[in-house]
Parts: structure tokens; sequence; C-alpha cells
């Protein structure tokens, strides 16, 4: 897709921009202005792994920590052909204002390795893991730094992440990534979080343009964690999912996607596409489908000012980070389309990992149903606190949340202060 390729170049200016439209709102003091502007550390690791054929390849990895003046570094790590360390530090800045946003006690990091996974086998993704980990040496740790899933990284890698940390201290540390099995002290709704919360979001937007979610029809860009589940919940509340698509190409129903169906086909093929009563279509295509609800749920930089006046859908609910651009939600914001910002749509992901590390912490676990009503409750809660700054200030949801969320890190670093 050639939108990775911008969309991974700017992915740090585009999140700059974000970031200056509502100091500039906030008329935040130049100081605390330009320590928020800067991340705080940033890690490269270049190291070797053998691959199965016996030879050693030389891999890159990042981890950057934007801000922890709230609590510990928080946020995924991600396997991507085209990751590099101006995108990691772009998603490292959203994690903190993603946080921020729903009102739990972390700071915001990101994590990368520039590799393909999917043409690597399980051992070989499972040396780079352990290998990676080790570089990071004493960055992570259950109360420093917490690396959870993102694009291409899943439950599987993180028990890898865990259990080497474990290996280095001599003894189990559960709390040091989430999103891990359930089996070694993962989160039960950890694995359908972000897509659960993403759905709640819709919910909320749809009440407030009175659009019935009982046959609406949906598209989805992206078919992974956060995609799938939305899709699956969406469909779930009588919705049509009529376009779904992944890295290599879409599929569209004009009377709604089997989704069973086109996960298995998934499973079997490693793509949505070709699977059967489908007629394809391109990513590009399935932005600018006609539907009432549009998910960007892959990679950032894909909703710009070439696209975003032909897109006809009236809610864009942001399941990837940073998948619009500033100058595309100028059009949408005149078009009417409610755009909800990736920094609240996608926190179900980051809040049931809090839940998770809280139960690590306690050795406690919760049942399903008390998790769900926990995240349901923050997200609501923070998804009317972004609603009401809007329609006080008459802006959009983006700059209304921004606005909630730097303010809550600047009020932090001026009550703490600045060390010595
Ligand atoms: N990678 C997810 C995100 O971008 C989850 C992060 C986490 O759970 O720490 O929000």
């Amino acid at each position: 897709m050639t939108q990775e390729v911008a969309g991974a170049s700017s992915a740090w200016q585009v999140a700059l921009q974000q970031y200056d439209r509502a100091a500039d709102k906030l008329n935040l003091g130049p100081a605390v202005r330009e320590v928020l502007r800067n991340p705080k550390r940033e890690v490269t690791v270049h190291f070797p792994v053998q691959l199965d054929d016996g030879t050693i390849k030389v891999f890159t990895g990042y981890r950057v920590w934007h801000n922890v003046t709230r609590g510990p570094a928080k946020g995924g790590i991600r396997f991507h052909p085209l990751t590099d360390l101006q995108e990691v530090r772009a998603l490292s800045m959203y994690m903190t204002w993603k946080c921020a946003c729903v009102k739990i006690p972390y700071g915001g990091a990101k994590g990368g390795v520039t590799c393909d996974p999917k043409k690597m086998s399980s051992r070989e993704l499972e040396r780079l893991t352990r290998r990676f980990t080790t570089e990071l040496g004493e960055m992570i740790g259950p109360d420093s730094d917490i690396p959870a899933p993102d694009v291409n990284t899943n439950a599987q890698v993180m028990a890898w992440m865990m259990d080497t940390y474990s290996m280095h201290r001599g003894y189990s540390v559960t709390g040091v990534v989430t999103g891990k099995p359930v089996s070694i002290g993962g989160s039960e709704g950890r694995q359908d979080a972000t897509g659960r919360g993403v759905v709640y979001m819709i919910q909320e937007a749809a009440k407030s343009i009175d659009l019935d979610l009982r046959g609406a029809r949906v598209a989805v860009q992206g078919f992974g964690n956060a995609g799938e589940a939305a899709a699956r919940f969406l469909g779930e509340l009588g919705a049509r999912v009529v376009a779904v698509s992944d890295s290599r190409g879409g599929v569209f129903s004009e009377d709604g996607l089997d989704l069973p169906l086109l996960t298995r086909h998934k499973q079997e093929t490693g793509s949505v596409i070709g699977a059967p009563r489908t007629q394809a279509l391109s990513n590009d295509e399935l932005l600018e489908t006609d539907c009432e609800i549009l998910i960007p749920a892959a990679l950032e930089g894909v909703i710009t000012e070439r696209n975003a006046a032909r897109i006809k859908a009236r809610i864009i609910a942001e399941a990837a980070n940073g998948p619009t651009n500033p100058e595309a939600d100028d059009i949408l914001r005149r078009r009417g389309t409610v755009v909800i910002p990736d920094i609240l749509c996608n926190a179900g992901g980051v809040t049931v990992s809090y839940f998770e590390w809280v139960q690590d912490r306690e050795e406690f676990f919760w049942s399903l149903d008390e998790i769900n009503a926990r995240l349901r409750r923050i997200m609501v809660r923070a998804y009317d606190d972004v609603q009401r700054t809007a329609s006080e200030h008459d802006i959009d949801l983006r700059l209304a949340a921004y606005m909630l969320a730097v303010s809550r890190v600047a009020e932090a670093t001026m009550t703490r202060g600045i060390y010595p």
C-alpha cells in the first residue's frame, strides 16, 4: 500500500501537528509545551538472530518512552517491515495521550522491530522476540515499562517476552507485559478489548447522531486483532459488515459478509481476499465504500487530504493509531463526519492491559463480566468528557480529547516540578 510508506515517514510530523493544535488551544506555557513535545527516552538496538537456514541476520528494534509523568511507560510492540524510529516515536506519544484521555495511571511508550513477520517461521520469531527482550535489558519491567501486543504481535509473543524477562530475573514476573495468555497471568477479555471498546465508542457516537446500528453498513480496514473483533461485535448488534480488508486487499458484499467464514478463510490462506461469495476491492476503495461506519483498523496515514472528501461514512471509528492526518480532519469536520479519535476510540486495549497488570500485582483475578463492565464504564465516561469538551468549545472530538489528555499530563508535570 502506498499510504503505508507515506504514513510511516510522516507519522511523527502528524503527531506533533495534532499535539500543537491542542497546546495552542490550551495556551500551554512554553516550558511545559516543550517538555511534552519531546520523547523522554529513545533506545535503538541492533541484534543478530539465527534464521532456520543457519544464516545470521541483524535486525533493528526500538523502544521509545514519550512520557512517564503519570505512571510507568506503557505501550505495544509491533513487528513490521516499515517500522522505524519516527513511527515508534509518534506511537509512543499517542500512548501518553491515550492513557491520560481515559485516566489510567500510565505514561506512553512504544516499541517495534523492523522485520517482515509474515516471511518468518514461528521459531525465528521466538528467537527474535527473546533477543529483542534481552537487548531492552533494564528498560522494561513491571514498575518501569510494560509492553503489550500491537501490529503483528500477539499473546504468544508476550509469553516469550515474559518468559525471557523471568529467566533473567530467576523468578516469574507476570506483570512485565500485558496481553499474555490467560494461563500465565493474562486477563480475561484482553484479546477482544480493543474491538469491544471501539464498539462501545461507536454506540455512543451513533446515539449522538441518531443512527440506528441495526442494519447500519460497516467497512473495516484491517482484519487483525482490533478490526476482526470490532466487526464481530457490530455484527452481533445487527450491523451489516459490507467490506473488510487486510494488507493484501479487501472483499465486499452488499448483503453483508459472513464473518466466521472470512476468519476461517484468513486462517487457512493468510488473507481475506478470495473468500467465497465476495467481490474484490482495494484498500483505497474500501475507505470510500458506501457505508455508515468506517473503521480504519490497520496502519497510520491512510485518511488524508487526498481521499477525505470522498469518504461517505457518517462515523469514522479509529481502531488504528494515527490513521487520519490533520488536513483530513479539517475536511471531515466541514462535512459533518464524526471522527472518534484513536486516543479515545482504541483505548479499550490499554485499559484492559491496565486491568491485567493490576490483577497480576494483586495475584487476584476478575471475571469477564466484571472486566467488560469496568471497561465500558471507563470508556463511556471518557467519551462523555470528550463530547462535553467538544460542545463547550465548538471543536471536533480529536481536539477535545487532546485538550483533556494534554492538560492532564501538563498538570502532572507542573505539579511534580522540574528536577533538580
Ligand atoms: N498496542 C495497543 C495500543 O496501541 C495496546 C497497548 C497496551 O495495551 O499497552 O493501544
